[in-house]
């Protein structure tokens, strides 16, 4: 009898395993930290195999804690840190240099290179994305430029690249599955959105051989197998962590839109059938290509939202832990007129501003801490509304709720603020492993464990709604004070 799914959420500092039932709750949960390699100034690495080891161990540690037999294992499905990039010999399995992770800015040149030669343009219509880093491509082009013989092996074939979810499953298949999803592929900067495949134009532009690159499979579809103790467990679900956090949360009609409160925030709308393009530095990403059809996602980001709390705690010393910023902001009515922009790294969409810094206005002398720890987390809300206007705006489609997950979606003060500021509803669900559970859904899809994305619906139990208890008036006054805070912030460095 299948009575479990797995989902590997192999994650930037972790990797976990997940077991839930057919009823969407979660049995146990196992998580393995790795290391982080910083060989370089803005250089950021992870061995391979310390991926891969890592979540194998917290696989076998739920599997024994939980006393879970591999007969009982219906499917596993993949999710993980995107951007990540990983070339190997496909012979050996043996990488040929570490992964290079999304957060790594070693190709910073060659995307300024990029853009001197004019292609901004035409990745973003192809990709959906700005030039970055961040993104996969220039990561694969660095290592065959500077592993010496890697762009010979490339071009013979004996090399194979991918992220994180392709490096697992071909290990997991023992070598016989090198495949992607689209949610993945979407985000190295190779692939176009539009015409659903890796692009010859932008290959060549990096001098990339297409060859080294996985195939594109669906995100819920029996891919391969792991062979347990004899007993071959379908893999049949892979996502990107922000898709398959979107997909967790029930987001599979147009305007539905979910919100990560972690470090950042991570907010992404599904924006339905059709590829719009962003003015303002929302990207564009796949969602999912699900029986036949590709949903796509706008995906914005606030680079200081946890992490501001992190300061209040660390730096300012004005609270012992994360959780004390409710308690400490509900024991005041207001921020006293105090607004905070925690633009510590700048300010991104919809500003764009990398001069921006922290900046805080309206100080009178009756301010105290609680203001300022109200003003901080009222913060984080203000930096998500901007980001889900501009989507609006964009889209032009009128986002039906948010849902939310991560680290600070616990706090009960700053969800109803956010409902407060955006007159959205808030919707947090019971389960915080959304993004394993995303996972898990696209995996039992596929076999037949889930029946449909509607009975899902039913599973996902909702912990809190969160409804907007203001007026027109209040937001408008609110947001026109944070916008001139925002003006304050702008161009310091
Ligand atoms: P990440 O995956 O980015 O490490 P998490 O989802 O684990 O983030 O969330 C951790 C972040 O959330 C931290 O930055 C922390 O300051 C913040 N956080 C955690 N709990 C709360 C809380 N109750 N109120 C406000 N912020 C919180």
């Amino acid at each position: 009898m299948k009575k479990y799914v797995i989902a590997l959420d192999q994650g930037t500092t972790s990797s976990r395993a997940v077991a839930f039932d057919r009823n969407a709750n979660i049995i146990g949960m196992r998580s393995q930290e790795f290391k982080q390699y910083y060989p370089n100034p803005g250089w950021v690495e992870h061995d391979p195999f310390d991926i891969l080891n890592s979540q194998l161990k917290a696989l076998k540690a739920l599997l024994s804690d939980y006393r879970i037999k591999p007969e009982e294992i219906d499917s596993i499905g993949v999710t993980n840190q995107r951007e990540t990039i990983i070339v190997w010999d496909k012979d050996t399995g043996k990488p040929i240099y570490n992964a290079i992770v999304w957060q790594c800015r070693r190709t910073a040149p060659i995307c300024e290179q990029l853009k001197k030669d004019g292609h901004e343009k035409l990745i973003r219509e192809k990709t959906g994305l700005v030039i970055d880093a961040y993104f996969s491509g220039t990561k694969i082009k660095w290592i065959l430029d500077n592993v010496v013989g890697a762009r010979e092996l490339a071009v013979k074939g004996q090399l194979i690249a991918g992220t994180v979810d392709t490096w697992l499953i071909y290990h997991l298949t023992n070598k016989k599955c090198h495949v992607t999803d689209a949610s993945n592929a979407s985000r190295t900067m190779l692939y176009n959105i539009i015409e659903n495949r890796w692009d010859q134009e932008l290959l060549s532009i990096l001098d990339i051989p297409m060859n080294i690159l996985p195939e594109v499979v669906e995100n819920s579809r029996i891919i391969g197998e792991y062979q347990l103790n004899n007993v071959a467990i379908p893999i049949s679900g892979i996502a990107g962590d922000q898709q398959a956090a979107l997909f967790g949360q029930n987001c599979v009609s147009v305007g539905d839109a979910k919100n990560t409160y972690g470090t950042g925030c991570f907010i992404l709308l599904n924006i339905g059938n059709q590829p719009l393009q962003s003015e303002n530095g929302l990207l564009t990403t796949i969602a999912w290509n699900y029986k036949g059809k590709t949903t796509y996602a706008f995906e914005g980001s606030v680079f200081n939202a946890g992490s501001s709390i992190q300061w209040l705690r660390d730096e300012m010393k004005l609270i012992d832990n994360a959780s004390e910023s409710e308690a400490c902001a509900l024991k005041v009515n207001d921020t006293n007129d105090t607004y905070f922009v925690p633009a510590f790294t700048g300010l991104g969409t919809p500003y764009w501003d990398m001069y921006a810094r922290g900046t805080i206005v309206g100080l009178t002398r009756g301010t105290n801490r609680n203001h300022l720890i109200r003003a901080t987390l009222e913060s984080i809300a203000f930096q998500c509304m901007d980001v889900i206007e501009c989507m609006e705006k964009e889209s032009g489609t009128k986002i039906n709720y948010l849902r939310v997950d991560g680290g600070a979606s616990a706090n009960n003060f700053l969800m109803q603020f956010q409902a407060d500021i955006t007159g959205l509803e808030v919707i947090r669900p019971k389960i915080n492993e959304i993004t394993a559970l995303g996972a898990a859904f696209l995996a039992g899809l596929a076999t037949g464990f889930f029946t449909d994305i509607e009975h899902l619906k039913n599973l996902n139990e909702i912990d809190r709604k969160f409804n907007c208890n203001t007026n027109e008036f209040f937001r408008e006054n609110r947001k026109s004070k944070w916008h001139k805070a925002i003006e304050k912030s702008k161009g310091w460095a």
